[in-house]
């Protein structure tokens, strides 16, 4: 059940034998869980001097109908996105990619992540001239950019030379008529790796799932602050915003990315299950069966009950067919519209002691539901788990988390309490120190804010954690 607003995914591709396009659609397609609200596609197809873009409000295949695609042409070269508006709103006018034409360079701008200081920069760029159409980030950092470039050698020195100013999280992939740029900001919070198709294209992707998507085979992640280059000349890097460990968004392991996805090197699905696995450790409880809720709950689940002997039990079914244009619940309706998107196998849960896994909570209305459908079929106990810890504080770096308010950790002041407003018969949370273990040989540190209250970058009023620290 989808609770906390993801961020978006990007795509990138050069040296694409005509395809791009296509191979841009299909990428997308994998990536659509990072962002339901509008996608885009820009092209560059090496003959014709100016980038091509389609982009919309929808889901790709709403977007991309076929004459649609077909507009984009025989492209070598590519930018895509998926986007959840988490800064600017959800208008077409801040879809993605965002493309710029400016005497300097022309650009396609994908970007993953949210600028932290992107109000202030704004304020500085209109103090000095600037105009914005939109109100998203990504605006922003495309104007850091093109000013940089003003005293830049090439457009990669000028994202070089703009990164310091940025913010917060950003992996971006940059299209142009001569290269394509993907780079990732020095705490690396969201994931962007690196790949080759069969034919030699060179390939950026949030998740590695975009890369199986298309057959491309993984290269390797771009590192936390570096600048990979491709074009017609080859790969290159830029460093020098390389060095620190950085700080994945440790929420992408348990919830964000697509279970089928490798990040600096862990398996999500093998971190879900290994979750699963600390919980049974943390909270040890006699029941009959453990079900999780779908989608990121059932791995989880699987590792709780392999860690603790109970069965694992099918307890839901989830419709997948709910798309945007679904009509949506009124307000009287929407206590029971949990019915639609999810249904209880009755005769996994009725008389029994069931344990169900889930991601986590935020407000906890959705958690109250489910329980609720499955004291309806009969389960005799409901114990909540969840795969991380409560949420006590915003996130700043690209997802939906926004407001303590709205955070039913924060409003009531214990767990006992939550459980009662839950509804369920006990309620526990994965520890802080377990969750930083569980994507187990990752090469990187983990940012835990949204849960512990410190963050990797100064933001004012908020803890900051200490240079080199991992949570
Ligand atoms: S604050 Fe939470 S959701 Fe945001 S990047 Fe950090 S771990 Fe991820």
């Amino acid at each position: 059940m989808r609770k906390v607003g993801e961020e978006c995914g990007v795509f990138g591709i050069w040296g694409a034998k005509g395809d791009a396009a296509r191979q841009a659609y299909y990428a997308l397609f994998a990536l659509q869980h990072r962002g339901q609200e509008s996608c885009g596609i820009a092209v560059y197809d090496g003959e014709k001097s100016e980038i091509r873009c389609e982009k919309d409000l929808g889901l790709i295949p709403e977007v991309f109908t076929p004459e649609r695609l077909q507009k984009l042409g025989n492209a070598s070269a590519a930018a895509g996105h998926v986007r959840y508006s988490t800064a600017g709103s959800g208008s077409v006018e801040n879809a993605q990619p965002l493309v710029v034409r400016h005497r300097q360079c022309s650009m396609a701008l994908a970007h993953n992540g949210n600028i932290s200081n992107a109000e202030a920069l704004r304020r500085r760029f209109e103090e000095s001239g600037a105009i914005f159409h939109g109100n998203s980030d990504t605006e922003v950092i495309s104007y850091a950019v093109i000013q940089a470039r003003r005293d830049a050698e090439t457009l990669e020195h000028a994202v070089e030379m703009a990164m310091p100013q940025l913010e917060g999280a950003y992996s971006l992939v940059i299209l142009t008529p001569e290269k394509l740029i993907a780079a990732r900001d020095p705490h690396g919070f969201r994931p962007l790796c690196m790949g080759k198709t069969a034919d030699g294209a060179v390939v950026f992707a949030s998740e590695s799932c975009a890369l199986d998507s298309i057959g491309a085979e993984f290269v390797r992640d771009i590192r936390p602050g570096e600048i990979v280059v491709a074009s017609d000349e080859g790969v290159y890097s830029l460093e020098t915003h390389c060095g620190g460990k950085g700080h994945l968004c440790v929420f992408e392991f348990v919830y964000f990315a697509r279970p089928d996805s490798t990040i600096e090197g862990a398996s999500v699905h093998e971190a879900r299950q290994r979750a699963g696995a600390y919980l049974a450790l943390e909270h040890p409880i006699q029941a009959d069966v453990v079900v999780g809720v779908p989608d990121s709950g059932i791995d989880a689940a699987l590792g709780y009950a392999r860690q603790s002997g109970i069965p694992y039990g099918v307890g839901f079914i989830k419709n997948r067919y709910i798309g945007r244009s679904f009509i949506q619940p009124t307000q009287i309706q929407r206590k029971d519209a949990v019915h639609i998107k999810l249904s209880v196998i009755q005769p996994v849960v009725d008389g029994k002691r069931v344990i169900i896994i889930d991601d986590s909570i935020v407000r906890g209305t959705t958690s109250a539901r489910i329980v609720r459908l499955l004291r309806e079929a009969g389960a005799k106990e409901v114990h909540l788990l969840v795969s991380s810890p409560p949420f006590k504080h915003p996130c700043y770096f690209g997802t939906d988390i926004k407001s303590r308010e709205h955070l039913i950790a924060c409003r009531l002041s214990s767990e006992e309490e939550i459980a009662k407003e839950i509804g369920v018969d006990s309620l526990g949370y994965l520890s802080v120190d377990s969750i930083t273990k569980i994507a187990k040989n990752a090469r990187c540190g983990f940012c835990t804010g949204c849960f512990t209250g410190k963050y990797p970058v100064n933001i004012e009023g908020e803890a900051c954690l200490e240079e080199g620290a991992t949570a």
